[in-house]
């Protein structure tokens, strides 16, 4: 127990959060903050920002107030915060006034570390109160909800400037996983915080990986990828509410705990959803972008992208919402043009500059999904990194791509484009090709043409890869409001003279890239015992089911892994493991102990032969 003497936040790292190390930055922070310094905190998901301002908050005199936009976060922080034995609370609108009052009376006799609020809570009849809270530390999550270049504004948000005059003298932090310059100016000028006040860790998360298919047959590829995660946690991205709903029921017919997710429901199905994700009752959520904010859930271990999104900033947000235990983690992207003349569209209504740096936004969003150089690059590169090598860790750097001659098949598209007068989609120049009498050919008359059945040698999918390919690097040109169909660009008529010679990169089958690429390993949830691990899952789930939390809550993944491979017999070995600090050994040590040692009896018992 911490009394009297201010606790140091190595103490507070190890005692209360069970974290034998800082990560990067964390320690800088912290002190910092303690030494009464504002921060703006630039990480990605799962980087660890929740420590920067929990640790300060118990080294420190006082309350050290949160804001954070989303009811459930809140909720789930608090949750997280009370496991392991921390004074911390909420006030919002989901409590009566006698709990609401409750927490009032724990902040005015200062018994109270951290209190919870929404900027729409604090400033609707709280902030008059503010000054005679002993407030140390005001922490502002999510802080890119301030702007309004970024994709959640938050009008209250804009009036947390204020906070200045009414706590005067006291530090800001502002905590945001959205790296985006203009973001982050603005935070700074609305909340008055110094530009030497950032600290930006590397947007890298190694952990995860990353890779992108064509949007072709996704559902075959789908259900490939889930045979390679058996029962783990999982999102699909959709574009629209419908898509999440259909492919909801038709991973379920295929025996999956799937369910849709989407603004359009109702709050009460949209909360059930959610809760059972959290709880580990379902495995995958359909979503659209509704989906994830408040996602506080440490063992999510795939993501996929059933369609492109509309900037890498959202892409990378989405993704990162797996693997924040830091384990490994899948994440898969679908592309195709239909999806990019969709997010066109949706940009439609918005004014000429909006719609320019949208378009911007996009087009490198299609440059990550068309890379043929090590994606992870890409990534760093759009956050301002620059790492030195490739990552070994993405599809492209595990396949590289190979490049042939590939002139005469341009020459053989760009004739097709020219020949049907720029009316006729890929897939219609693929189907004259190849020759065939489908409906959409002879229709137009095209069976007439000279290049119809010029390109039988190659199959329809190759066509279709290699009209993408040109139109990537610019010799052919789509309409995407004209129905997608191809035209000739400034660089097709060097090709189509012989002018230019063009690199194509050379047609692999989905087949034959499974085949040649390093056999995914299926994600291992733990290096001890397997039976173990299944056993302490088990415990963390009644504990989780008898307190009413998530199962995360009472330990992450990353825990009960290290759990079952220390196996440790006794309440000192217990406290080695990540992320036992004293509160979760004084509750669960002795069960879990118990665990631990039925199994290794069971164990025995099976094996004789190990006595
Ligand atoms: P963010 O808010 O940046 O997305 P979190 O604060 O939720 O990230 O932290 C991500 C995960 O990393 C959490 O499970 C958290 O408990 C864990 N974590 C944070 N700091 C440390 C640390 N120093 N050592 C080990 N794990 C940590
Ligand atoms: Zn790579």
């Amino acid at each position: 127990m911490m009394v009297n003497m201010a606790p140091l936040p190595r103490d507070v790292l190890r005692d209360v959060f069970g974290y034998q190390s800082f990560l990067p930055l964390q320690e800088e922070i912290i002190r910092r903050s303690l030494a009464g310094e504002d921060a703006l905190v630039l990480m990605p998901t799962g980087g660890g920002k929740s420590l920067c301002f929990q640790v300060p908050a118990l080294c420190r005199e006082g309350l050290t107030l949160v804001i954070s936009p989303l009811v459930a976060l809140m909720k789930d922080q608090v949750g997280a915060l009370k496991a392991n034995g921390v004074a911390a609370d909420f006030l919002n609108s989901t409590q009566n006034a006698i709990e609401a009052e409750r927490v009032m009376t724990r902040i005015e006799a200062g018994t109270l570390k951290l209190l919870y609020l929404s900027p729409e809570r604090l400033f609707s009849g709280l902030s008059g109160r503010l000054s005679s809270w002993n407030i140390g530390l005001v922490a502002i999550d999510e802080a890119h909800c301030i702007s309004f270049w970024g994709h959640d504004f938050r009008p209250e948000y804009t009036k947390l400037g204020q906070l200045r005059s009414i706590l005067p003298g006291v530090p800001l932090m502002a905590l945001t996983a959205t790296a985006d310059p203009a973001i982050r100016r603005d935070i700074l000028a609305q909340l008055a915080i110094d530009e030497a006040a950032v600290y930006q860790s590397s947007f890298d998360r190694p952990n995860l990986h990353l890779a992108v298919l064509p949007g072709l047959k996704r559902m075959e590829r789908i259900v490939d990828f889930l045979a390679r995660h058996p029962g783990q946690a999982g999102i699909v991205y959709c574009l629209s509410r419908a898509g999440t709903e259909e492919l909801a029921e038709k991973l379920r017919v295929k025996g999956h705990r799937a369910r849709a997710y989407h603004a359009g429901m109702a709050t009460e199905d949209r909360s059930a959803v959610q809760e059972a994700f959290l709880r580990d009752d379902l495995d995958i959520v359909c979503a659209t972008v509704a989906f994830g904010m408040g996602i506080d859930k440490s063992n999510v271990r795939w993501v996929i992208h059933y369609n492109l999104p509309k900037n890498l900033e959202g892409f990378y947000q989405e993704i990162g919402r797996a693997g924040r235990d830091g384990l490994p983690a899948d994440t898969l992207l679908f592309y195709s043009y239909s999806d990019v003349a969709q997010q066109l569209k949706f940009m439609d209504d918005a004014n000429p500059d909006r719609r320019a740096l949208l378009a911007a936004k996009l087009e490198r969003m299609k440059q990550y999904a068309e890379a043929l150089q090590c994606r992870r690059r890409i990534l760093l590169s759009y956050f301002g990194e620059t790492p030195e090598t490739d990552c070994g860790h993405c599809d492209v750097c595990e396949n590289p791509p190979q490049t042939f001659d590939g002139t005469v098949t341009a020459q053989k598209l760009l004739s097709a484009v020219y020949r049907t007068g720029g009316r006729a989609t890929a897939r219609q120049c693929a189907l004259i090709l190849r020759g065939s009498n489908a409906q959409e050919v002879v229709e137009p008359g095209w069976h007439d043409l000279k290049t119809f059945g010029a390109g039988k040698e190659l199959k329809f999918e190759e066509w279709m890869e290699y009209a993408s390919q040109l139109i990537n690097a610019g010799y052919v040109g789509v309409s995407y409001d004209r129905g997608m169909t191809l035209g000739l660009t400034v660089l097709s008529n060097p090709v189509l003279k012989g002018e230019r010679r063009v690199p194509l990169v050379k047609f692999r089958s989905f087949e034959e890239k499974k085949a040649a690429a390093p056999q995914p390993k299926a994600v291992s949830t733990t290096d001890g015992d397997p039976d173990l691990y299944e056993a302490l899952k088990a415990v963390r789930r009644r504990i989780a089911d008898e307190v009413g939390v998530p199962a995360y809550v009472v330990f992450s993944d990353k825990t009960l892994k290290d759990m079952a491979a220390k196996a440790p017999r006794s309440r000192e070995q217990f406290r080695q493991v990540h992320g036992v600090g004293e509160a979760k050994l004084e509750h669960y040590g002795t069960v879990f102990l118990r665990a631990i040692e039925e199994q290794q009896n069971r164990g025995r018992s099976e094996n004789p032969s190990l006595n």
